[in-house]
């Protein structure tokens, strides 16, 4: 049985240790400390040094207890928050509702998960449940755009499928789908004359720009597509032909054939226009993360949707437009489905979650684990 106040109490002890995106020093090794009483064998990670974190990713794994053979299983949050992160006072209102006194976010992303999943680990032991071997891994930088997960060495993820605990939306509710994303940077380089004696000496890199973004499908581009320019650039004096422009861009789809080829689309509309003009075109793209597309036929969406249904909690499935660790695991080879936690408006000062969904959460992922131990491993 989950100890509905030992849960409640360590989210509230997590919550109130400062941890935003770069400074997880402090929580790192509060972590690493619990993580050792609970049993599990602890590696920080080299990724640090790397993304210029105060810590790397907790790569903690709990031996077997059972000669079974059980499938290995991992299951990732992320030890970081956004700002403002600093000093969160969480209060509880008669309703159950955890929030934030102050003018600070409540760190429910992702110490929710955190603080289920320190308490899943107490039940297994308290009650000698089998289980396999089970990681977590608690990244850093999550917050700072996966920057902890994407540096982290694979070969230290050690499961044959796992779960984040890092969406919103109802406790026993799945992601299950999640868009690979491209980064774009556009230049243009035209040339600069004076705009009042000589302009048609000049090619503008800005009227350039604007012709081949209307050439551009933008937007939603279907169902599971889309694209956004993000940022522009360029120019200076108005008496001046602007010889350079610049944008920055995104491209998202839950197909990751479809990312490909909007970028192809974006390239050929500036590249073309840009010959129109006689201007010089600069195209550079890169694929941020990857997306992952499961479907309920999939073991690790089954597992998670049998294991919601035997606590009586929705178990529906849902595909996000936004990147998660998951992302980053799923591209490591490891099916990796995202599990909703129940905290919302996060990113906010208004972030909030029920008591009741810290311990469901807590619930599920229990029953995860008894539920992987009826697969063959
Ligand atoms: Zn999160
Ligand atoms: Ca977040």
């Amino acid at each position: 049985m989950v100890s509905q106040n030992r849960l409640i109490e360590e989210f509230m002890e997590l919550v109130q240790i400062d941890s935003e995106t770069k400074q997880e020093r402090v929580i790192a090794d509060v972590l690493t400390e619990k993580l050792i009483a609970l049993g599990f064998t602890v590696v920080e990670d080299e990724s640090a040094a790397k993304t210029g974190h105060g810590a790397g990713n907790l790569i903690a794994t709990l031996a077997p207890n059972t000669e079974q053979p059980f499938p290995k299983i991992f299951f990732t949050t992320h030890m970081d928050t956004v700002k403002p992160g600093i000093g969160i006072q969480p209060v509880m209102d008669e309703q159950g509702w955890i929030s934030s006194a102050g003018e600070t976010i409540l760190g429910a992303d992702d110490k929710a998960g955190v603080a289920a999943l320190f308490e899943m680990a107490r039940v297994l032991s308290e009650q000698n449940i089998p289980h396999g071997q089970i990681q977590f891994v608690i990244t850093a930088g999550e917050e700072s755009g996966l920057m902890g997960a994407r540096a982290m060495d694979s070969s230290l993820l050690d499961a044959e499928f796992g779960y984040a605990l890092d969406c919103n939306g109802a406790v026993g509710t799945i992601a299950v789908a999640a868009p690979t994303q491209a980064r774009v940077v556009m230049e243009i380089y035209g040339k600069s004359a004076h705009a009042g004696v000589n302009p048609e000496d000049g090619i503008s890199a800005i009227q350039v720009a604007g012709k081949a973004i209307s050439r551009m499908k933008l937007g939603r581009i279907d169902h599971e597509t889309t694209a956004n320019i993000g940022k522009f650039e360029g120019g200076g004096a108005t008496n001046v032909v602007c010889d350079y422009a610049r944008l920055e861009a995104e491209a998202r789809s839950l197909v990751h054939e479809k990312v490909v080829t909007q970028l192809e689309a974006m390239q050929a509309s500036l590249e073309s226009t840009c010959a129109d003009f006689g201007a010089k075109a600069h195209f550079q793209s890169v694929i941020v993360y990857p997306g992952y597309k499961f479907t309920a036929d999939d073991e690790v969406v089954a597992l998670a949707q049998r294991a919601s249904a035997n606590l009586g909690l929705p178990n529906d499935i849902f595909h996000t437009g936004g990147g998660s660790d998951a992302n980053i695991f799923n591209g490591m080879g490891v099916p990796t489905a995202n599990l909703a936690v129940g905290y919302e408006h996060i990113h906010t000062t208004s972030e909030r979650i029920h008591r009741d969904d810290l311990i469901n959460a807590a619930r599920l992922v229990i029953e995860i684990v008894q539920e992987t131990a009826k697969v063959k491993a």
